[in-house]
């Protein structure tokens, strides 16, 4: 399987070690313009500041393929990437690719670079577990729509969320060394390629 992980700006190297701690047989790749996008199975959104992804994504004609790709394929965005991804963004509303129905707040905790743990409420990663959460300028999620799955929740706040292929988290997974989240979204490249 191949993964792509957008690298326009942003933590994108970590998802890449991560994905690969994650799935020894898959192949990472970086996501600068539209044909990047040819062949593959599933693609990472990560962290960074999504005003300016999306400056960036115009620059490179990227928009119109990064939406088109997750009208098909699995998208996995963390932080920035899941405000890339959500249909509506407040703090201020910003444009976005519109692929997860749910409402989200950008810098929502404050400012700080905040650290916590989170508990796992779900059992997709077998039974109640908990995962080192870590939060930088994270977005709350206000909104989940009809569909979505919550997997994961801090202080009664969905932190990482499914709705069909695709997966969402307001944290980081790939700066925490654990694989389990990445793991979630490499089966669901697996079971839709
Ligand atoms: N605060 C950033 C934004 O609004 C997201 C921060 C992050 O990705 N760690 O885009």
């Amino acid at each position: 399987m191949k993964i792509g992980i957008l690298a326009l700006q942003g933590d994108f190297e970590a998802h890449a070690a991560a994905i690969q701690r994650a799935c020894g047989g898959c192949k990472t790749t970086e996501v600068r313009l539209a044909r990047d996008l040819d062949g593959l199975d599933g693609l990472v959104i990560p962290g960074g500041e999504s005003t300016t992804m999306l400056k960036l994504m115009d620059y490179y004609s990227l928009f119109d393929p990064l939406r088109e790709f997750g009208r098909r394929k699995p998208v996995f965005g963390t932080c920035a990437g899941s405000i890339l991804m959500a249909t509506e963004v407040r703090n201020p509303a910003q444009r976005s690719l519109e692929l997860l129905d749910m409402t989200v707040e950008r810098n929502a905790y404050g400012r700080q670079l905040d650290s916590h743990v989170a508990r796992i409420t779900e059992h997709a990663l077998g039974g109640e577990a908990e995962i080192e959460a870590v939060f930088i300028r994270a977005p709350i999620i206000r909104r989940v729509g009809e569909g979505g799955r919550v997997l994961a929740a801090y202080k009664g706040d969905a932190v990482l969320v499914e709705h069909g292929r695709h997966l969402t988290a307001t944290f980081h997974p790939e700066l925490s060394g654990d694989a389990r989240v990445h793991r979630m979204f490499v089966e669901k490249v697996r079971h839709s390629s």
